[in-house]
């Protein structure tokens, strides 16, 4: 239910919802917009109509259902634009946000020469896996915290904010210490205890599409992020699994204008999971900045014939840099965001 509150209500008037909301056991979201706030009361679905009551309380203007069943990714739920800050970044704003780097930390070199590339290109943030989700228990699986003190080191050394995946809960905690932004990958977005504890979490959630959800499931999964407590949450399209075997996975860039229309939430793009093969990570990412995202996340590494990872879909830094300076020409011929 949404509780909308007058546009001259009160301070006092306002907590004094909130305060009620809580007592007869919903949890209150409040989302206050240029004209006045509304109120989210979220909860258990069956005494719904106790919070009908709200109407007669000072301040209150009206209450409404949410329609949606992700109540608070919903744009019935938030005015305007959900904008995330990373360290001096923001996602969802202005500014279209490049993150890369490579798919997996191998070394202090490997990551180091990667960041000073990411840096050199103008992107905004820094990529890398410690955890790796692999298909299959015979490939690398990541350097884990010994790959998580590298990427610190990495970010203290070219102030590039980190993203890195979580795919354990118990790895939750570790992961956050060291990184600015934890990632939810493909294979985890219906992984529930995860998605709940990186909800307790104090830094911004990376939620990446699975392979066969539909963006209502990916919705779904947002909603287990908020509704645990973390309203920081950037959902990314990062392929899905079809008939077509050409690439890797097929980028689903309708998600992002349905995704605009649906939610709140920033959305990015990754175009590198999504092809499978460097050759056609460019032109995708140029669909990204064209279809309006927020964002991409993309593979960048400075010798990809060599990496343990997703060597293949991987960016030598020339395409790289190739890369940055279509998404500076395409941002500025549509005017949209700013690189
Ligand atoms: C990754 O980012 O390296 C990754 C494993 O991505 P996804 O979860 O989208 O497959
Ligand atoms: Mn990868």
């Amino acid at each position: 239910m949404i509780i909308v509150m007058k546009s001259q209500a009160t301070e006092k008037q306002i907590t004094d919802v909130i305060n009620w909301i809580e007592s007869v056991g919903y949890k209150a979201h409040p989302s206050s917009g240029v004209e006045r706030t509304i109120i989210g009361a979220v909860g258990d679905n069956r005494d719904k109509a106790v919070l009908k009551y709200a109407e007669s309380l000072p301040g209150v203007e009206k209450t409404m259902p949410i329609l949606k069943p992700y109540k608070l990714a919903s744009r019935e739920s938030h005015q305007g634009d959900t904008i995330i800050p990373v360290g001096n970044l923001r996602i969802g704003g202005p500014e279209f946000i490049v993150m890369a780097g490579p798919c997996a930390i191998e070394s202090e070199e490997q990551l180091l020469e990667s960041a000073y590339i990411v840096k050199k290109g103008g992107g905004h943030m820094l990529r890398g896996g410690a955890f790796k989700p692999r298909t299959s228990p015979y490939s690398f699986q990541g350097m884990e915290e010994e790959g998580l003190k590298l990427l610190d080191a990495a970010r203290k050394k070219t102030e590039l904010p980190t993203v890195t995946e979580v795919v354990s809960p118990a790895d939750v905690d570790l992961v956050e210490s060291y990184a600015d932004m934890l990632q939810i990958g493909a294979r985890n977005v219906q992984n529930f205890a995860l998605l709940k504890k990186v909800g307790q979490a104090r830094k911004p959630v990376l939620l990446k599409r699975g392979m066969m959800t539909t963006i209502e499931e990916l919705l779904m999964s947002a909603e287990y992020i908020l509704s645990s407590g973390n309203p920081n949450v950037i959902l990314c399209e990062r392929g899905i699994r079809t008939f077509e075997t050409a690439t890797r996975n097929t980028l689903d860039i309708s998600a992002v204008p349905v995704l605009k229309n649906l939610t709140h939430l920033p959305v990015v793009v990754d175009p590198s999971h999504a092809a499978g093969n460097y050759k056609y990570v460019i032109p995708l990412a140029r669909a990204a900045v064209a279809v309006g995202a927020d964002g991409i996340i993309v593979e960048v590494h400075p010798e990809p014939e060599k990496a343990v990872s997703d060597g293949a879909q991987s960016l030598k830094p020339e395409k790289y840099y190739q890369l940055m300076d279509d998404i500076r020409a395409l941002a500025g011929a549509l005017r949209s965001k700013a690189v």
